[in-house]
């Protein structure tokens, strides 16, 4: 390799909500670490941290709190008391209950400025940790002992010498590519419009997914009374319901979600994601691992594509960390011993929730009146059987399968 710049144990591409958590959680740990991040963390450019709210599992939550991150969060995160699951013009309908699963709350809804504003705080305070921000990785090169990527800032080229590389650099990661890591890629056909409003009836805790012959729609509790929407829709329809007047959207997206919140008071501004599921054919590969929308994209509908990045994260910094006091000397967090206990790890998780989601979308995403019926009566069902509800229930709160450290509301091992 040739002459390094920097020199790190592990090398993170990309800034946004995983990369730049993983960088927290590894910062107390005698890892050292260098996070390259393209655009401006503090920006509201900054599209990981964008006007958008995630709805973080319970599980999630017990993780930002062993990081030391949920104080931070916790004042604008609004608890999610009750799931409400319908389909427009049937009768069936689904509930899940914090209170019937034991728990204070299913998860909270809390908007991605706000995460991202006490990521960067944070990291802005952590020792043994280096971020080059705003540069952009322009190559990268493995070899048997480590990597070597090539980073440039407005000011420079630099050179970074790494033990592992991890991609937290999205859905178009370039260091998927630079690693000839194939994606698969299935395009939904649909956007989905988000936007914040206020209701009529207090949201009280309730979250709502209706399914919808367009495609479904969420309502989120979020903070300050108000309500966070995700609206899926054909390309066409996203885009004809974006340029509507304000008035005339708010009167479509009544008659979409009915009057259980009553009447759609104040709208706010409206952004169009284009929805796509694109896997990664692998999430590790020679001295580099996959996390976050890298690794695997998700369509929206069950919320669940930060949350699984979570739980990546928190593995993978347990992972890379256990038993280094017990072999400080050789330790290596990018040897094939480590990525692939990595691996077999997650890949249940990530092919549940992965299967899971996409089982939402092809049963319920799409019309079809035939099949329509026969999914209200399975809604009623599912709200009949208990043991069908808690097991969905404790797979998407991130409460299932081997539970990290941090999920378990312990410190990662180094730190101890
Ligand atoms: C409408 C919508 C609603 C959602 N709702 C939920 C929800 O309720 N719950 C949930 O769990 N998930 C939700 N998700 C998914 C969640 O937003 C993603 O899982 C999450 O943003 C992924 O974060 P990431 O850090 O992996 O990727 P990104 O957010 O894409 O961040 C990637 C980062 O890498 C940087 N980067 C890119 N290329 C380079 C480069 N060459 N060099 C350096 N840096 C680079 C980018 O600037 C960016 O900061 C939702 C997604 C959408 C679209």
């Amino acid at each position: 390799m040739g002459h390094a710049n920097l020199e790190a144990d592990v090398l993170i591409v990309g800034g946004g909500l995983a990369g730049s958590t993983l960088a927290h959680a590894l910062a107390p740990t005698p890892l050292t670490t260098v996070l390259v991040e393209v655009r401006d963390p503090v920006q509201l450019e900054q599209p990981s941290f964008d006007g958008r709210a995630t709805a973080l599992a319970n599980g999630s939550q017990r993780i930002l709190a062993s990081l030391g991150l949920w104080d931070q969060v916790a004042s604008d995160a609004e608890p999610i008391r009750e799931i409400h699951i319908s389909e427009c013009g049937w009768f069936g309908a689904a509930r899940i209950r914090a209170q019937e699963e034991g728990v204070p709350a299913l998860g909270y809804t809390l908007e991605n400025r706000v995460l991202g504003g006490a990521l960067w705080r944070a990291l802005d305070r952590a020792d043994g940790f280096t971020c080059l921000a705003p540069a952009e990785l322009s190559s990268l090169v493995v070899g048997t002992d480590g990597v070597e990527a090539e980073v440039k800032t407005a000011e420079k080229r630099l050179s970074i010498v790494a033990k592992v590389v991890v991609a937290a650099d999205g859905v178009n990661s370039l260091v998927r590519r630079e690693l000839g890591i194939a994606h698969h890629e299935d395009s939904y056909q649909q956007q989905a419009v988000i936007l914040n409003c206020t209701t009529e009836i207090p949201h009280a805790g309730r979250a709502f997914e209706r399914f919808t012959p367009d495609g479904p729609l969420a309502f989120l509790p979020l903070s300050a009374g108000r309500v966070a929407v995700v609206w899926t829709l054909s390309h066409e329809e996203a885009g004809r319901v974006s340029a509507l007047e304000d008035d005339v959207f708010c009167s479509e997206l009544q008659a979409a979600f009915g009057y259980r919140l009553g009447r759609l008071t104040r709208i706010g501004s409206r952004t169009a994601y284009p929805l796509a599921r694109v896997r990664s054919a692998a999430v590790i590969g020679p001295r580099a691992v996959l996390i976050g929308s890298a690794a695997v994209n998700l369509h929206p509908v069950a919320g669940q594509g930060f949350n699984l990045a979570l739980r990546d994260v928190a593995s993978l910094a347990e992972t890379f960390t256990e038993r280094l006091d017990e072999r400080p000397a050789t330790n290596d967090p990018g040897s094939a011993d480590v990525l692939n206990r990595y691996q077999q790890w997650r890949q249940q998780d990530q092919k549940k929730v992965a299967a899971l989601t996409h089982g939402l979308i092809r049963v319920f995403g799409y019309g079809g009146l035939p099949f329509a019926a026969s999914r209200g009566l399975g809604l009623m069902a599912f709200d009949l059987l208990p043991g069908a509800k808690a097991a969905l229930a404790r797979q998407t709160m991130g409460l299932s399968g081997r539970l990290s450290r941090l999920a378990r509301g312990l410190p990662l091992e180094a730190n101890n």
